[in-house]
């Protein structure tokens, strides 16, 4: 298969993480045959410096063009970098909501999964860590009350401030397809998440999630009140396959949920539109504490990548080889910085950001 990808290293150790990334990838096809082309390109802060804004239309163009896009951060120390000295629309932030917007993504992907060797970093409870939890939050990115109207005006002599939460059925539809394709490809389980006893939206939400699901007989649908699912979250994550839910829900429910793993180093994420196209991308920020240091953990980065082939090529087994080559160099007792403080000083060995790597690589083999 050829694979056309487009690459926005980003600032900060998104060019470090990246490059690892991308000698996975490449590993990756040499083992199963496939061809890549790689096209990189400028976003963020190191765009702002190269031409005065932090996304330009040849950026647009090539994500566009290309079958998927592969992302490491952007953005740079926000007391100290000249960029946040700009005007909110112009800072590095400020491209990624343009080409999130630009390309349509609706739908964000956030897998949140313990591994067993890393259980000392989770905060829970002995007998919930011990379980282990593999879950994926299905978060909708486009709509509801982050984009409805919103003001703020003197009614009746006091300052009134009014958010409007609006989902169109349409909005509702996609999403949910989206959790219960995702769902084949998992557990066969959605955990739809909603305020139905108190919100018009989450009624909606409901009930267009009910008749989806019509459609995925194979696929256990369940609605969970949202309230209920941050308090099941800490108390038994692993009942949860796939979490479905609306935009603000998903904002905060995806923190929590990746802060249960404790391992910030280590969460890819996907952001999807109607096409198999996807951005793939760390959950972490730039890092711009440890930039340039090669310390930083490109697992986040390699395992958005794998992503990327399991949703954007349908490439399973390629995906799965390179979430096995992660599970082995962990279980070989290797660790970025970060994760030292999870595991026995003495019975792990610490690596750089380019020899983790090099041992990722290693052990990617035909599954
Ligand atoms: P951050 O995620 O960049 O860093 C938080 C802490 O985690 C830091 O101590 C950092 O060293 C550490 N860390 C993060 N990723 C790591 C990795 N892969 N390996 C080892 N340690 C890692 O969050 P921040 O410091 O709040 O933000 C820094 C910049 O990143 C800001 O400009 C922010 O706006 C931006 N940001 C970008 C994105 C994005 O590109 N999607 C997301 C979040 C934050």
């Amino acid at each position: 298969m050829k694979l056309n990808i487009t690459c926005i290293p980003g600032d900060g150790i998104g060019p470090e993480i990246v490059a690892q990334a991308k000698r996975v990838l490449d590993k990756t096809a040499s083992v199963y045959g496939h061809e890549i082309t790689y096209k990189d390109v400028l976003m963020g802060g190191c765009s702002i410096d190269a031409y005065g804004v932090p996304l330009t239309q040849e950026t647009i163009d090539a994500a566009k063009s290309a079958d998927a896009v592969l992302m490491g951060s952007i953005g740079g120390n926000t007391s100290t970098s000249p960029w946040y000295k700009l005007e909110p629309s112009k800072r590095p932030e400020a491209g990624l909501l343009g080409i999130r917007k630009a390309l349509n993504l609706f739908a964000n992907l956030r897998p949140a999964y313990l591994y067993p060797q890393l259980k000392k970093a989770c905060p829970l409870k002995e007998e919930a860590a011990s379980k282990g939890f593999d879950m994926l939050i299905m978060r909708e990115l486009t709509g509801g009350l982050y984009f409805g109207d919103r003001f703020t005006k003197e009614i009746d002599g006091e300052l009134t401030a009014t958010d409007t939460l609006v989902y169109k059925e349409s909005e509702i539809r996609r999403i949910a397809i989206k959790a219960f394709e995702v769902a084949r490809k998992r557990r066969k389980s959605v955990i739809s998440v909603d305020k139905a006893n108190v919100l018009d939206s989450s009624r909606l939400w409901r009930q267009v999630v009910n008749e989806v699901a019509k459609d995925y007989p194979d696929v256990t649908l369940e609605h969970m009140l949202v309230d209920n699912c941050a308090m099941q979250l800490v108390r038994d994550p692993a009942q949860f396959d796939v979490v479905l839910t609306e935009n603000m829900f998903g904002d905060i429910l995806s923190d929590e949920a990746s802060m249960i793993t404790g391992s910030i180093g280590m969460l890819p994420s996907a952001s999807l539109n109607d096409t198999s196209f996807g951005l793939y991308e760390p959950s972490h920020g730039s890092a711009p504490d440890i930039a340039g240091k090669d310390i930083a953990n490109p697992i986040a980065t390699i395992l958005s990548a794998a992503m990327m082939l399991r949703y954007s090529f349908n490439l399973d087994k390629e995906a799965d080889a390179i979430e096995n080559a992660v599970q082995k160099v962990l279980e070989d007792g290797y660790r970025t910085v970060d994760l030292m403080g999870s595991s026995n000083k003495d019975e792990v060995t610490q690596v750089g950001c380019k020899a983790m790597g090099d041992l990722i690589v290693e052990r990617i083999t035909n599954l």
